[in-house]
């Protein structure tokens, strides 16, 4: 027998705890969905809902006289790939002058807007913006 948790597929857990000295601890587990329980009514159950699910039983317990005593993370969800290029050299083909005010054009990796996101020539005069097509 271990007494050291397991907690390794653990992403966040929140703690309740009752007046009559009942705890409920609610796992979120790193898949992202699986929402597992241990205390309280719903001992041992497990869904795959998410936070959706760590939500509604947060809301149902506290109407039960549960109190939220803390929660915390445990570990870091899977990384999501978001790759930082921040060196990103400018690429070929930056025209000389604004096509539309012959202004000079900068080079912009991280332009967005809420149509479009990515690297893009901008003119220095007007909204003038083209796109790379990566
Ligand atoms: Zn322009």
């Amino acid at each position: 027998m271990t007494t050291t948790p397991d907690d390794a597929h653990v992403q966040h857990t929140w703690q309740l705890t009752h007046d009559n000295g009942d705890e409920i601890s609610i796992d979120l587990w790193t898949d992202g969905y699986t929402v597992h329980v241990d205390g309280g009514p719903d001992n041992g159950e497990q869904w795959e809902g998410g936070r959706a699910d760590v939500d509604h039983l947060l809301t149902k317990y506290r109407a039960n006289g549960y109190r939220l005593a803390r929660d915390y993370a445990v570990n870091d969800p899977e990384p999501h790939d978001e790759p930082v290029e921040d060196d990103d050299p400018e690429p070929d083909g930056r025209p000389e002058r604004c096509p539309e005010c012959s202004a000079p054009v900068v080079y912009d990796p991280r332009f967005g807007d809420e149509f479009r996101e990515g690297a893009a020539w901008l003119c220095t005069g007007c909204k003038w913006g083209q796109y790379l097509t990566a």
